[in-house]
């Protein structure tokens, strides 16, 4: 029997992982300087958790869970997103006691049972954050440019910012209401996705990818125009926090998100160098999660980016390819009397700091050499009985090919200095 990885799932070899090593590296980078600490939640939680709050109608809950029942016969599910583990996290641990606001993100792997296809997988990896306690659109602003910053600092500099509004417990209902009737009165046209939709959720109609759907639904009213005041003000504080930043965005009234938990703000990253999975990253303003879950009433606002994406991304700006450098250093045995000094003093590098490598497989020295090559390390250095009775050796340059004499017992020196 021949093992496979299940589909939707992905392997990161060991050729790409430096890669992602970079990308992890970046974006802790960002979020230290942006002062958002990790916080690590379970990758699986009581069922109830994700459809309490993502929403019994969407898509992720009534779909792509991976649900499965443990031996005390508790319904568990796979984390599908970040953000309610976080919220049950905060309610759990009181997290909010000791400050206002609380600044946290999260980077790891989440669960969807979708149709897998180019950058759409069943396990893949995101990373977000949550700022928890401000009302304020200052805070949604941070968070945008936090998103931004991200990916500026990785050199993706093309890509498309979406905002809206979809305002809030008090606004929203008027406006369903009007959408709903106007949306029954084409149903008969629209796509099955979307006729079911008008009953559960009447505003992701107007997020419908189907072409039909978008030129039937063109000129019916927008969320924008029903805002409550509070809202309305909300929403106009944001665009003037942006463009005091100097982000540029772009208003879609038909943006909502695949979450029921969105208040107020809601936005979308698109990256101009994908296909038709071109999300990058998607976030907004949950203003009311916290309660559901069982906390205190509590402002907050988050993001949520998909690491596989901007890979692909960044594969297309840079190509694709190990990133990680190479070994230092290579030492090759010549003859099997120098073997275990060869072993012996590779440890005894490593220790000091050097990344150097050396032959475990018995091979000639021709075979060293050749295996050297192929790792592209930056120096050789050949020892034999001769240079261990002179305690010198020629250390070859393998960027220029030069050879230069040094003193075994300098090797430390040497490359403690190159370091
Ligand atoms: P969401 O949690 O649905 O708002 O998604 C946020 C981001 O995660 C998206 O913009 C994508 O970059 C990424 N993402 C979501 N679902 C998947 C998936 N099935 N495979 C790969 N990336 C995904």
């Amino acid at each position: 029997m021949v093992f496979k990885s299940i589909r939707g799932t992905k392997d990161i070899l060991p050729g790409e992982s430096d890669r992602w090593l970079e990308v992890e590296s970046t974006v802790r980078r960002v979020f230290r300087r942006f002062n958002y600490k990790e916080i690590r939640t379970p990758l699986f939680e009581q069922t109830a958790l994700f459809s309490r709050s993502i929403g019994a109608l969407t898509d992720i809950v009534g779909k792509e869970m991976y649900t499965f029942t443990d031996r005390g016969e508790e319904s568990l599910t796979l984390r599908p997103e970040g953000t309610a583990s976080v919220i049950r996290s905060y309610i759990q641990n009181n997290l909010g006691e000791a400050q206002p606001l609380v600044k946290v993100y999260y980077l790891g792997p989440m669960f969807r049972q979708e149709r897998p296809q180019a950058g759409r997988l069943r396990q893949f990896h995101q990373f977000g954050a949550e700022a928890i306690g401000s009302p304020r659109p200052e805070t949604d602003a941070e968070i945008i440019a936090l998103t931004i910053q991200i990916y500026r600092e990785l050199s993706i500099t093309r890509y498309d910012l979406k905002i809206n509004s979809v305002g809030c417990e008090r606004c929203r209902p008027r406006y369903r209401e009007v959408l709903t009737s106007e949306l029954r009165k084409i149903a008969g046209s629209l796509s099955p996705d979307s006729q079911r939709r008008i009953a559960e959720n009447p505003m992701r109609v107007l997020d419908s990818k189907d072409e039909k759907d978008q030129s039937l639904t063109a000129q019916l009213p927008l969320i924008t125009d029903y805002l409550c005041e509070e809202c309305r003000s909300h929403f106009e504080g944001l665009k003037s926090a942006l463009a005091a930043l100097r982000i540029p965005f772009r208003i879609d009234g038909r943006l909502v998100r695949g979450l029921d938990y969105y208040t107020k703000t809601a936005f979308e990253l698109t990256s101009t160098e994908l296909g038709s999975q071109d999300a990058l990253a998607g976030g907004g303003r949950y203003d009311l999660l916290t309660a559901e879950l069982g906390g205190k009433q509590t402002p907050a606002v988050g993001f949520a980016a998909g690491i596989e994406r901007l890979l692909m991304v960044l594969e297309k700006i840079k190509g694709a390819g190990d990133t990680g450098g190479q070994p230092a250093l290579y030492l090759a045995a010549a003859d099997a009397e120098s073997r275990e000094w060869v072993l012996a003093q590779t440890m005894e590098l490593r220790g000091e700091g050097v990344w150097v490598e050396s032959d475990l497989l018995g091979r000639s020295l021709k075979a060293q050499m050749r295996d050297a090559d192929r790792q592209g390390v930056r120096a050789v250095l050949v020892v034999g009985q001769k240079e261990l009775q002179s305690g010198k050796g020629s250390l070859k340059n393998m960027m220029n090919g030069e050879s230069k004499e040094v003193q075994l017992s300098a090797l430390q020196q040497l490359f403690a200095k190159a370091l």
